[in-house]
């Protein structure tokens, strides 16, 4: 699945976003749990094709259950000013953030002065400046260092080492200018084992005060113009809403967000645009059983989506029966959606599309 994690300078309400992310996940049933670190909370993802599909395949009493997909949410403590010089980044620090897939880098757009600013005033671009310059340094002081080892390697005569060394060296050159890996141009693909932190794409999270979600405040137009020149994307929260939101019953929930001017919660916006940032779609598997949502890169190919539920499908895929979901609502069940001649037979080059209904037939 996909795995964001969270980052910003103290006090800036990570915690708050962190507890309202663990509690939604630790009320909301339906998903398959598994032991998780206790720095790791999950959000389902919000998918309205799901409940349309169980009540397609509700059978008298029995409703099929839901099972949306989710995204995990990584606490990352430990960046301050300075972080990446003196003691270092510790370690876990950077097992965690190269875990992740995505960044979220929580912003304080708030003003309240019972809660101290490390840096004495709110200013949400000395803040983004301050972390992502710590997230450079790391990305430099491990590169040179992987550097100096290819370099070595290269000497004698290992080519790979030669062209890694060259990449490397293109990477650094940008890392030197201030600027994230993400901001060059390279002759090849960073490879995974770079390690590196600024090849992630970033979503900035301005954490507004809860009268404030309505309209932009200054630091949030700060924020959007910044990440406006950097082509990221920015959400914006309450990070003690999003606390209480978490607490309440999913009515009283939409009825809390109707009253305060907004259409979704923070952690569903946050959660939609990580999708969209990292290309990701969802397919779905449905019968009587359970209707499933299953996350998948945009441009998989039907053996990799099968791939997804279990390993034996890719491996003995031989073709997969796929209807659009809307066709599958329109045709009430499978056999319906059959003998209308909706439901295609696709093969391994079957490129899967958002929303696709699959079902895997397989000789595993
Ligand atoms: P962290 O250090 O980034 O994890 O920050 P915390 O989540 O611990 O928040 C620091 C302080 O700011 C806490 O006292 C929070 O209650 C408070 N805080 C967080 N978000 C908001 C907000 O939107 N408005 C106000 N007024 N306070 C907030």
């Amino acid at each position: 699945g996909l795995a964001i994690g969270i980052v910003g300078l103290p006090n800036v309400g990570k915690s708050t976003l962190f507890n309202a992310i663990t509690r939604a996940g630790a009320l909301a049933a339906n998903y398959p749990f598994a032991t998780i670190e206790p720095n790791v909370g999950r959000v389902t993802v919000p998918d309205e094709r799901l409940s349309a599909l169980s009540r397609v395949f509700t059978k008298g009493e029995r409703v099929p259950p839901i099972i949306p997909t989710f995204v995990e949410f990584v606490d990352i403590a430990g960046l301050v000013k300075g972080a990446s010089q003196g003691e270092g980044l510790g370690n876990q620090f950077l097992a965690n953030i190269r875990e992740a897939d995505a960044i979220a880098h929580v912003v304080r757009c708030f003003e309240d002065g019972n809660v101290i600013h490390v840096a004495g005033r709110v200013d949400p671009l000395d803040d983004i400046e301050t972390i992502n310059t710590e997230l450079i340094l790391a990305d430099l002081n491990g590169l040179e260092k992987r550097l100096s080892n290819l370099q070595k390697k290269a000497k004698g005569n290992d080519k790979e080492a030669k062209e890694q060394a060259d990449l490397a060296e293109q990477i650094l050159a940008v890392l030197g200018e201030g600027k994230p890996a993400r901001a060059g141009t390279y002759d090849a693909p960073i490879p995974k084992e770079f390690g590196l932190i600024t090849t992630k794409p970033v979503i900035y999270v301005a954490n507004v005060g809860e009268d404030q979600l309505t309209e932009d405040n200054e630091y949030v137009n700060l924020v959007r113009e910044y990440a406006a020149r950097e082509g990221a994307q920015v959400v914006k929260i309450s990070a003690q809403i999003e606390g209480e939101l978490a607490e309440m019953p999913e009515d009283e929930a939409a009825a809390f967000l109707t009253d305060l001017g907004v259409e979704e919660s923070g952690l569903d916006q946050l959660v939609k645009v990580g999708y969209e940032t990292l290309g990701l779609i969802t397919f779905i598997t449905s019968g009587e059983k359970e209707v499933r949502a299953w996350t998948i890169r945009r441009g998989e190919k039907a053996p990799e989506a099968a791939g997804e539920i279990h390993s034996d499908l890719e491996r003995g895929f031989i073709r997969a029966e796929v209807i659009e979901w809307e066709k599958m609502v329109e045709a009430g069940g499978w056999a319906n959606a059959k003998s209308k001649g909706w439901v295609r037979t696709e093969g391994k080059e079957y490129v899967m599309k958002d929303g696709d209904i699959m079902n895997v037939l397989h000789n595993s």
